[in-house]
């Protein structure tokens, strides 16, 4: 029986999560769960897993909650403290990361040094925190399951290879909605049509990554610190089928791909039961029905996040972490009618030429780069119309 604690738990991922334990009674069991504002799935999943701990972000919501489950026994926290705890419930032994944003990054912190393993969904911790999490990881001796899809198929077509024979990694990418729309209307786009994504159902926030390609930016960097590869033997193959989630291409010219449909349960279950295999509901893949497999390089000027991806990680440590928060104000604000489509790439690239990268040497030093990326966009786009 593997107990359970899932940040983010009333989130995209974090509802899948609970699809396979609940199929599952045998194998899992719920210790913890975090939700932000929806409040009433939280209490609904509460009264279905039984979870020791429940936390909510304000104490507000943790009054509200208490009241909806009456005479529940699940103890209801709130704020990073109410995070903290479910991350490093005493009877956990994995904790699974799908808050989304740099505020999964404490929790992910406070899960490892507990001696949790981790399946980690949140990836924007290892894109801002990449070398200092991966050296918890060591230290605690904890195990850390990429949920990513990208990164589960490079991580299943690396199972019984040799690391140092691998040559390169090749991420794919649907490409979003904006694949083929005319270059010249990019900025006319709607939120809509931003959110609109033709293979994945996913929150806000990653939809709007997939738009502009940025998810795969992070997905790069998130690449590099989970295999321990540098960047420059991690390219991106667009494959607007999303049929190969990602492949491992080694030193004598042999490929492993890993193939699905697309559908976030199958990760998520090889990160919990990994290396054995359970059952998922996922719908078997018929390559006969599925049609032809294409692929292209991708285009640049289409998607220069893909760039910026890259320069972080050559300008220095600082440089990622500053990018991510950019990039969560600017899809904030696009999100909020603020600012247009283009301009999310063009704010957090404004950004970033502000910044001059340095080394981080703590969590501590993570969260300063963090916030001083998030005040600079804030500044930026509060200063003007030309973002
Ligand atoms: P989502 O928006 O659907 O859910 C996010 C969850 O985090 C919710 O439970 C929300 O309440 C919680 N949350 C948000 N802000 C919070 C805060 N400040 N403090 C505490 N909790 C907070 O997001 P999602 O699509 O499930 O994505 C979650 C993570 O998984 C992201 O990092 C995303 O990049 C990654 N991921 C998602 C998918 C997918 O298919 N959805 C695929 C790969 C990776
Ligand atoms: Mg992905």
């Amino acid at each position: 029986m593997k107990k359970l604690s899932i940040l983010g738990s009333t989130g995209s991922i974090g509802v899948s999560t609970l699809e396979i334990v609940a199929s599952h009674p045998d194998k899992f069991e719920v210790v913890a769960l975090t939700g932000g504002n929806k409040l009433e799935l939280l209490k609904r999943q509460i009264e279905q897993f039984s979870p020791q701990v429940a936390a909510v972000i304000t104490e507000e919501s943790a009054k509200k909650l208490r009241k909806m489950l009456g005479g529940k026994k699940t103890e209801i926290l709130h704020g990073v403290p109410g995070l903290i705890a479910a991350a490093s419930a005493a009877d956990a032994s994995m904790v699974v990361t799908a808050i989304v944003g740099s505020a999964g990054l404490v929790p992910t912190v406070a899960a490892i040094k507990a001696g949790k393993d981790i399946a980690l969904a949140n990836k924007e911790t290892l894109v801002a925190a990449g070398h200092l999490i991966m050296n918890l990881v060591k230290e605690y001796n904890v195990r850390l399951y990429p949920v990513d899809s990208e990164h589960s198929a490079v991580f299943q077509s690396l199972q019984g290879h040799k690391n140092d024979n691998v040559r390169r990694i090749i991420l794919t990418a649907s490409g979003g909605p904006f694949l083929n729309y005319p270059l010249g209307k990019l900025s006319e786009v709607s939120i809509s049509d931003a959110l609109n994504h033709p293979n994945w159902s996913m929150g806000k926030k990653i939809t709007i990554d997939s738009a502009t390609m940025m998810n795969k930016g992070l997905e790069i960097i998130e690449a590099r610190w989970l295999f321990d590869m540098p960047s420059d033997r991690i390219d991106v193959l667009i494959h607007p089928q999303s049929i190969i989630h990602s492949m491992v291409e080694y030193i004598d010219g042999c490929v492993m791909a890993q193939l699905g449909v697309p559908d976030m349960k199958a990760p998520i279950a090889y990160a919990l039961t990994f290396p054995e295999r359970v059952t998922t509901g996922v719908k078997p893949l018929d390559l006969g029905e599925a049609g032809s497999l294409t692929f292209f390089k991708p285009d640049l000027h289409r998607f220069p996040s893909l760039q910026l991806a890259y320069r972080s990680l050559s300008d220095g440590e600082s440089m990622p972490a500053v990018m991510n928060a950019a990039n969560e104000v600017a899809v904030d604000a696009f999100l909020s009618g603020k600012i247009r489509f283009t301009e999310i790439v063009e704010l957090i690239e404004r950004t970033m030429d502000l910044h001059r990268a340095h080394n981080l040497n703590s969590i501590e030093e993570v969260l300063l780069a963090d916030k001083w990326g998030r005040g600079k966009a804030m500044e930026l786009l509060a200063g003007g119309k030309q973002v």
